[in-house]
């Protein structure tokens, strides 16, 4: 830039609401500007003024290396400016403008809250509330706009006179921090017993005392409540599974700190970064040590860093503690007392700062140095995504998203945003929570609707909602959503087309019939089927994808036709059952049909002896599966690909042959598990090949829940790669059913509504 006396900025990206301004007006300071600092619209604009002409280089380049933690910047814009003789630096009032005005999501304590909540001299030592412009809650406590402390869960509380001062001295590290407290002024801190509603005294170091002791806790966070409870309790454990209704389903831990995890799990650098950030997500780690009962059957365990000063506090005299959701089965996290939460635990440590937006804990494996989410909630939401210029609209657009594990997508000025994860709609608690979240989303945001999106699927919720607004009502077929919500999140070129990979569940297909595995040829206008997996009957419908035997008995009769040899965990079913199953299938009745890749996950599983003849929660039988592949096994059995012309059909009959065969000589487990994931994604890559061959298309999406298996994604990554193919997949976003709603806003962009 040229020299000049004066400058002004726009520095665009996510700096609103996340301590910009002031960090601005530090840095000001520090260079000796003069001028000023306001939000506007999508960014921060900056006037600056200097004594001598400068071309402010160093005053930007400090600006990038020291920007606020919790900040991204996409881009700045500079240029000379008129020299008006700012008398001073100052932070100028934003004026509340139509677009988009960004909330931060709710953000770990920081280094700096935690070393003054440890220092005895400090006015907020041990203060579970303590909190900064740099972190503390937000999304879960902001009720409206604009983002004033009125406007949040903290109104009721009066800030006290030095509060006060922190909140309006710009030069202040609280400066406009809305929840700031201290134990003068801010909410505070209370142990219930749960049977009589007692109170106890001993605050947080009694509740860590009753932990060690075994009993079960519900513990007040930011989106919600916890069960916590001593993991090496085997009784305390057993208890807390009966309470969740759940056997076998994992459980995570919070640890005090990287050492403790170090001793149970193994992490890269980059699992590292992620467990460290200020998101603290659950990070899933390959298991080093069994802690029994926590993760049984499973390779990998979840960990978690503490995000609250409460956490911290309350693990400081213990190492270790299991931290569930506190929901009941097929509910959504419990945020209130009133919900429920006394009849889950022995004690309640809670608090009178009202949660207004429930948000579980985010959940993701470390892929490739890169995030792979199961879940995207707390720390995540409402991170805005931006659309590629060439889709950018003026229409407001809402998205609906599926039935299982739904998210909400909202489409306003170039951004979107995606909710947290919603839970299955087919219960009634979470279609409530669904409704919640398009109410408090539409708050925050101004946002008014032009066009709502939904499945293709008559029979979902979410489309019979989409009905029901009465405004433009778009359809978008499920896998094609999958594919489109990973070419927005990369910004893939709207004039190319690409081949969009998807391995899922089952969803609505474009023809009515139940797909599962996809290739399709696609771009943001349309797409076409150029092959999927071969339909296989799922004997009783729902009933195949709870019972894991079911389906391995399809794909026995398959492969082999009626006269397929003895399988030892075949022979363990009932023979009665077996028998109708078998007559089920081989005369068609009550035998959907289907392409999907969950369920051939669901028959290999079970074949091998992995899976249980009844699955307890959704894909347990394919995670055992990943677990026991061993990782140096590179071969895999055959397979067929059939058809002269789109689609092609890809079956395994053969693979499941092979594998019967190597059960019967004995071959490990784990050898078999690799084989059978080595055989899908060789299987992918000779399918990609071959259309690439056809069509030309050089770029692959990989996305649906089956991606979730870090040894498939992987190697097909690997394998992809080494072929020169260019690879999206999902890395801000869950590639499971949470990624279908940011797929139809892509949709809905191109069809410009
Ligand atoms: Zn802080
Ligand atoms: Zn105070
Ligand atoms: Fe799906």
């Amino acid at each position: 830039m040229k020299r000049s006396r004066a400058a002004d900025a726009v520095v665009f990206g996510v700096v609103q609401g996340v301590g910009f301004r002031p960090f601005i007006y530090r840095l000001a300071k520090r260079f000796g500007y003069k001028g000023w600092v306001k939000n506007i619209g999508f960014g921060v604009k900056i006037h600056l003024e200097s004594k001598d002409a400068d071309d402010f280089s160093l005053f930007f380049q400090a600006l990038i290396k020291e920007k606020p933690p919790l900040s991204q910047i996409e881009n700045i814009d500079r240029e000379p400016a008129e020299f008006s003789d700012c008398q001073q630096f100052e932070i100028k009032k934003s004026i509340h403008s139509q677009s988009f005005v960004f909330i931060s999501p709710d953000i770990s304590i920081c280094d700096n809250c935690r070393k003054e909540m440890l220092d005895p001299e400090d006015r907020r030592y041990r203060y579970p509330f303590i909190n900064c412009t740099d972190c503390g809650p937000r999304y879960t406590i902001v009720k409206a706009l604009p983002y004033d402390r009125p406007q949040t869960t903290m109104s009721h509380f009066k800030m006290c006179s030095q509060c006060q001062k922190e909140y309006t001295d710009p030069s202040d590290r609280r400066y406009h921090a809305q929840p700031v407290a201290c134990p003068e002024c801010g909410p505070e801190i209370e142990l219930k017993k749960s049977s009589t509603g007692e109170k106890i005294k001993g605050g947080i170091p009694q509740a860590s005392v009753f932990i060690k002791q075994g009993s079960i806790l519900a513990v007040k966070g930011l989106g919600g409540f916890h069960l916590v409870c001593n993991p090496f309790n085997k009784k305390a454990v057993d208890r807390l599974r009966k309470i969740k209704k759940r056997k076998t389903k994992p459980f995570a831990l919070m640890a005090s700190g990287l050492p403790v995890i170090e001793r149970y799990g193994m992490m890269d650098p980059y699992e590292k970064e992620q467990l460290c950030s200020a998101q603290r997500p659950i990070v899933l780690l390959r298991k080093k040590k069994e802690i029994p009962g926590i993760a049984p059957f499973l390779s990998e365990i979840g960990f978690m860093l503490p995000y609250t000063p409460l956490h911290y506090l309350l693990l400081q005299d213990l190492d270790l503690i299991v931290a569930t959701s506190s929901n009941p089965k097929d509910s959504p996290i419990m945020k209130d007392e009133k919900e429920g939460i006394n009849a889950l635990c022995d004690y309640v440590l809670t608090h009178n700062r009202p949660i207004h937006m429930r948000s579980d804990d985010s959940v993701m494996k470390v892929v490739d140095k890169k995030p792979l989410f199961l879940r995207r909630a707390r720390g995540y939401v409402p991170y805005p995504q931006k659309v590629p210029e060439s889709l950018v609209s003026q229409k407001q657009i809402l998205a609906l998203g599926g039935e299982l594990k739904d998210t909400i997508s909202i489409y306003k000025n170039g951004y979107v945003i995606t909710s947290q994860f919603l839970g299955d709609l087919d219960e009634y608690q979470n279609y409530t929570y669904f409704e919640e979240t398009i109410k408090h989303l539409s708050g925050l945001f101004e946002f008014k609707p032009d066009v709502v999106v939904s499945d293709l699927h008559p029979d979902f919720h979410t489309t019979r909602y989409a009905e029901r607004m009465g405004i433009p009502h778009l359809k978008v077929q499920h896998h094609y959503a999958h594919a489109l919500a990973a070419m927005l999140e990369h910004h893939y070129d709207r004039r190319k087309k690409a081949l969009g990979i998807i391995l899922d569940g089952f969803g609505y297909g474009g023809d009515s019939t139940a797909w599962g595995a996809e290739f399709l040829l696609a771009d943001y206008h349309t797409y076409t089927r150029a092959g999927h997996f071969k339909y296989m009957p799922l004997p009783g419908g729902d009933l195949a994808a709870k019972q894991p035997w079911r389906m391995a008995l399809a794909y026995l009769i398959d492969a082999y036709k009626s006269d397929f040899p003895q399988v030892k965990s075949i022979a363990r079913i009932n023979r009665k059952k077996l028998d109708h199953i078998q007559q089920m299938i081989t005369k068609d009745i009550c035998c959907p049909q289907a392409s999907s890749c969950g369920r051939l996950f669901d028959a290999v599983s079970y074949l091998i002896g992995l899976a249980p003849e009844q699955a307890e929660f959704e894909a347990e039988a394919p995670m055992r599966l990943e677990s026991a592949a061993d990782d140096t096994i590179g071969s895999f059995y055959g397979f067929e690909i059939s058809g002269d012309s789109v689609p092609y059909i890809v079956s395994f009959s053969h693979a499941i042959r092979s594998i019967v065969s190597d059960l019967n000589k004995n071959v490990p487990i784990p050898v078999i598990s690799a084989r059978f994931h080595n055989t899908l994604s060789e299987a992918l890559v000779q399918m990609s090949e071959k259309i690439r061959n056809i069509h030309g298309i050089n770029t692959i999406v990989l996305a649906g829940g089956v991606f979730l298996n870090k040894f498939l994604l992987a190697r097909t990554l690997q394998n992809l790669e080494s072929r020169n193919f260019d690879v999206l997949r999902p890395v801000h976003y869950s590639p499971n059913d949470e990624l279908i709603s940011l797929g139809q806003i892509a949709y809905a962009l191109a069809k410009k509504p």
